[in-house]
């Protein structure tokens, strides 16, 4: 998938989530599953996030390929680690409610490209992919598919309307 649909996608799984899990829908969540979904394409120097950070994309391209471990659940788990280790190693509160829309964005991301034809190699360092072979990366079923699936979460989520509720309870504006 490329990265103009990860973001939608990983924003529009993280609201989904949120309203399934009873949690509020904010700006500051939705913008950390947003750069969760770009994350696992840190594996990619050209990528979005890549070409910000080549000293870790550039290694990272070279140890594992693209779309190798970053695309793994074991990467997932890796990830929950380092971020549970830094969110005891400062003050919880402060950082403890960027795990859940990181860990969605991200889930996201390999839930997106599994539904194009490369697939993703889930139980990395096993070879094997897993894909739904849906769309082909850049084409526009992959687009129309988002775009779809962006619009409905949003209607029918009354998205517009909680994250004005909560931008409300949180400024104390209007
Ligand atoms: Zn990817």
């Amino acid at each position: 998938m490329q990265a103009r649909n990860h973001v939608p996608f990983a924003m529009s799984c993280f609201w989904l989530f949120a309203i399934a899990t009873g949690r509020p829908i904010d700006v500051f969540g939705t913008m950390a599953a947003a750069i969760g979904g770009l994350l696992p394409d840190l594996d990619h120097p050209e990528s979005v996030l890549g070409r910000r950070l080549p000293l870790l994309s550039v290694p990272l391209a070279n140890t594992f390929g693209h779309r190798g471990m970053t695309h793994s659940l074991g990467a997932v788990l890796v990830m929950l680690a380092v971020l549970i280790g830094i969110t005891t190693a400062y003050h919880w509160n402060t950082v403890a409610w960027l795990v859940p829309p990181l860990i969605v964005g991200y889930l996201s991301h390999i839930l997106g490209d599994a539904m194009t034809p490369s697939g993703v190699p889930l139980f990395w360092p096993r070879k094997r992919t897993y894909s739904f072979n849906l769309f082909k990366t850049f084409s526009w079923q992959e687009t129309v598919s988002v775009g779809v699936f962006t619009f409905f979460v949003v209607i029918a989520g009354n998205v517009t309307g909680r994250i004005l509720e909560q931008f409300r309870y949180q400024t104390g504006l209007f």
